[in-house]
């Protein structure tokens, strides 16, 4: 197979992590006899700095003619002055925009030798695998009427919860094959017993299970899922909601696994898909060897998956992160008693060899 991916590292720690996941990327290729062709392009505050905008024409067009973008990450407090337009996280929302990419695909994933890294016990948390399918582009965050409009009496602040039948038939399906390529367990979220989005939201679900049989698929309420979630969070496998919902629960799962540096995300959509750490730029320990990168190589094993179906491989990557764990290394955000403390190149390094 031969795939061109668009690599931005983008700014602060995107720079350090991004070159232990091509690593990674480059050595799966030679076993698995896979031609990777990287190019690179400018994103964010490095973008602004070198090319006056966050998301430069090329960059946009080397993105679309790509099969897959793998992103760092942008932002920091060099630009945080800057107007709301002009800012680094533009980038994102141009990206998210321009390649069509309407679910973001959120794993959080318990690796056994991190249990102690969570707030909630241990026997609550060992062995959490769930994906959150995130609808990206539509309901309240978009839906119109929108706005804050004089009263007689003061303002009043307007959203509208808004979702069609092809909105919530796309992201049905995404949720559907992305559970076969797992434990083939659906849970839809929503909040069909007040919000009539909510009620057509599970109507169309309901119907377009109809074409995947072999998925399981459970209805519940946003407000149980919530509490489901850090009561027994072992019982997700896929959980596909709004936007609006699958923003607060998709962070809630993260940080059910205890470390923001551990964690991939996947935005997919239409031929392009993106891959990215869910954290930022992380300023605070940019250029010290001390980012975690594995959510970032994790974001490679995502991308395999995801945007071409090579299992086998991303399976690998996942086996080597974890046997890395086993083997008691850990960078500083998840050291703990009686581990190894490595660098960022170093824990790239270690993977490698686990490979
Ligand atoms: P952040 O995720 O960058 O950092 C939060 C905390 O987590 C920091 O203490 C940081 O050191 C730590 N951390 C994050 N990633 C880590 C890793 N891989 N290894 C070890 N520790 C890690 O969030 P923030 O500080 O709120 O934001 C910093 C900048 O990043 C801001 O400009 C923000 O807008 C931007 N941001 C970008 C993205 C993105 O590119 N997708 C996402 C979120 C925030």
């Amino acid at each position: 197979m031969k795939k061109h991916i668009a690599v931005l590292a983008g700014d602060g720690i995107g720079p350090e992590i991004v070159p232990q996941a091509l690593n990674v990327l480059q050595t799966i290729g030679q076993r698995f006899g896979h031609e990777f062709d990287l190019a690179y392009g400018d994103v964010g505050g490095q973008a602004i700095d070198s090319r006056g905008v966050p998301l430069p024409p090329d960059t946009l067009a080397l993105a679309k003619k790509s099969d897959a973008v793998l992103l760092g990450a942008v932002g920091g407090p060099k630009w945080e002055g800057l107007e709301y337009e002009r800012r680094p996280e533009r980038a994102l929302l141009g990206l998210r925009e321009q390649l069509g990419l309407f679910a973001n695909l959120r794993p959080a994933k318990m690796y056994s030798a991190l249990v102690d890294a969570s707030t909630l016990k241990k026997e609550v948390v060992d062995g959490i695998d769930v994906l959150v399918v995130r609808e990206l582009t539509g309901g309240i965050y978009f839906g119109k009427p929108k706005g804050i409009e004089q009263t007689q009496t003061g303002h009043k602040g307007i959203n509208t919860e808004v979702y069609t039948t092809e909105e919530i038939q796309r992201i049905a399906e995404v949720a559907f094959k992305a559970a076969r390529k797992r434990n083939r367990v659906v849970t839809s979220v929503d909040k069909a017993n007040v919000l009539e989005s909510s009620e057509l939201w599970r109507r169309i679900v309901t119907d377009e299970h109809k074409k995947y049989p072999d998925v399981e698929l459970r209805h519940m309420y946003v407000d149980n899922a919530a509490m489901q979630l850090i009561r027994n969070p072992k019982q997700f496998d896929v959980l596909v909601t709004t936007n609006l919902f699958g923003d607060i629960l998709s962070d809630e799962a993260a940080m059910l696994t205890g470390s923001i540096g551990m964690l991939p995300s996947a935005s997919v959509g239409s031929k392009v898909g993106m891959y990215e750490p869910i954290h930022g730029s992380a300023p605070d320990i940019a250029g010290k060897n001390m980012a975690n990168p594995i959510g970032m190589i994790a974001s490679v094993a995502m991308m395999l998956s995801y945007s071409f179906d090579l299992t086998k491989e991303a399976e690998s990557i996942e086996q080597a992160i974890q046997k890395t764990l086993d083997q008691g290394f850990r960078t500083k955000d998840i050291e703990g008693p009686g581990t190894t403390l490595i660098g960022t190149k170093e824990m790239g390094e270690k993977i490698l060899e686990n490979l």
